[in-house]
This record gives structure tokens, sequence and C-alpha cells, in this order.
């Protein structure tokens, strides 16, 4: 199968590797970025068939360019979304954008006549707040957004993933909607601008952190991640849908042995040292982003991906590769000094 497909977030990680498949499949894209002045850069970062992608102006926060950019497309792939590095001076500088801009690309997709619509949402809106106890996750999983382990970034895609679902059954008519929901995506890099997702690597690479925190996370390729868009975008019967999306959780002990095995001196720099979870307590009253995640010291949030598997025939590829994947682009592009 292939058409016009729209794609949100064309300069995004996750939209790169979407949209050179899609097009590698034969659709033609539709795709928004901010501001159209970065669209040739957009362009030769994404090194595909000029002639088979179009760039729209749209902001999550405005309603204007989505009905354009949405004309002519059958599917529709929302990706964009607020990831920043750093903690947001209000949780309302991600909540507001996630929510709004989902329910913008809503409406304009029915407008325009969308017949399937695919929201990247994250395992963020289902594997937290749950309570001590509780470490394996599934689809039928929903984060609590009221609990104190729900961080704004984490606030912001459960509260967009719901939204969205509240709006798609009472205004979404034949519209198809499903979700697409990833843990942490690595994997290659294709320009120096990269995803805040590859950051735990290039901080265990370069040695900037004293030790390893007791922190852990599911992984997941950026090409599984594309890839099982394209199967949501194109298999049948996909309302109402949701997926998990991920391959094994790792602590980052496990992935720093990894890099030493996969790059042997290329890996000198990458932490033995185990840091207490005391000391990572001290340092988050320093330092915000630390404290983002101090209430995720020691957790362990297994989500395997047995539906993506049943109903997709969806299976992440082995997690070594992506982070060594990871690793070796952000050497060859100079992003890390080993
Ligand atoms: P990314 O590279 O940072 O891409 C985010 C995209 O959203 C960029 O294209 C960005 O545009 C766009 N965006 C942000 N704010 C916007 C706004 N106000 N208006 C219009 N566009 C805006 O991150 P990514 O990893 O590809 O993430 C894509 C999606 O996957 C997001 O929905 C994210 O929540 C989800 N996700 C990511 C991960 C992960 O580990 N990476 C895991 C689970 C889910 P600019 O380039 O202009 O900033």
């Amino acid at each position: 199968m292939a058409g016009t497909v729209f794609v949100s977030g064309g300069s995004g990680y996750i939209a790169g590797f979407l949209i050179r498949q899609l097009i590698a499949e034969g659709w033609t894209v539709h795709t928004t970025i901010r501001n159209l002045a970065r669209e040739s850069e957009v362009r030769d970062s994404l090194g595909v068939d000029n002639t088979k992608l179009k760039f729209f102006a749209a902001d999550l926060h405005s309603d204007a360019g989505w009905a354009e950019a949405m004309a002519g497309c059958s599917h529709a792939a929302h990706v964009a979304s607020p990831l920043p590095a750093d903690k947001p001076k209000h949780e309302d500088d991600l909540i507001v954008p996630a929510r709004d801009g989902a329910l913008r690309a809503l409406k304009a997709a029915k407008t325009a006549g969308i017949k399937r619509f695919v929201m990247t949402s994250s395992m963020a809106a289902i594997a937290y707040g749950h309570g001590p106890g509780k470490s394996v996750f599934t689809e039928a999983d929903w984060t609590d957004p009221t609990s104190p382990d729900a961080y704004p970034y984490v606030r912001s895609k459960t509260i967009a993933e719901r939204a969205a679902r509240d709006w798609v059954a009472a205004e979404g008519g034949d519209m198809e909607f499903c979700t697409v929901n990833p843990s942490l995506v690595l994997g290659p890099l294709q320009s120096g601008d990269f995803s805040t997702s590859l950051e735990a690597i290039k901080k265990l690479l370069e040695g900037s952190m004293p030790g390893m925190p007791n922190l852990g996370f599911g992984i997941v390729d950026v090409r599984d991640v594309a890839d099982m868009h394209v199967r949501c975008l194109t298999a049948p019967n996909m309302a109402g849908e949701r997926f998990v999306c991920s391959g094994p959780f790792l602590m980052l002990e496990d992935v720093a042995a990894i890099l030493r095995e996969g790059l042997g001196p290329q890996a000198r720099k990458v932490p033995k040292l185990k840091l207490p979870n005391w000391l990572v307590r001290i340092a988050a009253r320093f330092d915000p982003v630390i404290g983002q995640v101090i209430g995720e010291l020691g957790k362990r949030r297994e989500s395997p991906p047995n539906h993506a598997r049943d109903v997709l025939g969806w299976v992440p590829r082995p997690v070594e590769e992506s982070i060594l994947d990871t690793a070796r682009d952000m050497i060859r592009l100079g992003i890390v000094k080993v």
C-alpha cells in the first residue's frame, strides 16, 4: 500500500527514520516543521527523493498550517511533541503543546478525510505512578499523571494520549486511531542534531558522569520505532490499538558493559563505578535535571512487546546493535571525543 501520508515534526529523530522508510516504500510524504527556513537543512539530512517530500509550516501551539499539510493525505503519523533535555520552567511548556498539538492534528485530519491516524505516544504514558511492587507493564496500564513519579514529560505524554483518545471516541467518526508507545529510543544518527534520548550514551562515552546512578530504561531502536509506525499505518483493523514499542530493560551498568565489550579502547572513559543512591539524591538537590529522575533510582519497568509481535509481526532487533550503532555514530560525527 502507498499513497500520500502526513508526518508531523519532520526535523525530529524518529520522524526522520519514518519519512525515509515511507518514501523507500513508495509513499509521498507531507511533513511539518515549525519554520520553513529549516527546509533545506532538514531535506539534506533526510537524503530522500525530494520529489516525494513536501514541507509545510505548522507549530503545535497554533492552528495555522495543519489543514494545508493534511490536504490530499489518506494517512497521518503525528510524531511531533517536545522532548527537552532540561527540566521545563513550567510543566505546561510541555503539556500544552503535547495535548493541544495532538488535538489540532486530529481535528485537521478529520477535516481532511484521513482514514488512519497513528500517534507517537510513549511508555511514559504507561509505566509511571503505579507505586512499588509493579515492574511489568502492558498496553492495559496507564500512568497516573497525578503521581509524584510523573515528571513533566511523563505527564505531557499521558495527558496528550488520553486527550487524543477521548477526542477520537467523541468526535473521530470513521477515522481509525492507534498509538505507538516507545521506550527510550537509541540507534544510528544521521547528523549531529540528535534526540535527547541519546544523551545517556553520550554521557557514558565521554565519561562526564563520575559513576553510574542506579537507573535503567527499556530500550528500542529508532529503525524499529519507524517500522512499527509503518506497520500501524498499513495493517488492517487498527482502531483503538495501543502498542508497547520496546526491547529489553537495561540498567546503565548493563549498557556500559555492552559499550566496553563492543568498542574496546574507544570505551575507555565509560565509568565502571556505580554511584550509591544517597549520593545521587544529594546531587539532585543541586541539579534539577537529576532531580527529575530521582524517583527512578532502582526502578525496573519491563514491557515485553508481545502485543506488537502478535498483531503486527513486529520484533525488535538485538539491543546491543542499537547501543553500539548510537555510540559509533556519536564517535564518527565528532559528538563525543573518546
Ligand atoms: P526529537 O528529535 O526531539 O523530535 C521532536 C519533534 O517535535 C521535532 O521535530 C520538534 O521540532 C517537534 N516539536 C517540538 N515542539 C514543537 C512545537 N511546539 N511545534 C512543532 N513541532 C514541535 O525527538 P524524537 O525522539 O524524535 O521524538 C518524537 C516523538 O517520539 C515525540 O512525540 C516523543 O515524545 C516520542 N518519544 C520519544 C522517545 C525517545 O526516547 N526519543 C521515547 C518515547 C516517545 P523542532 O526540531 O523544531 O524542535
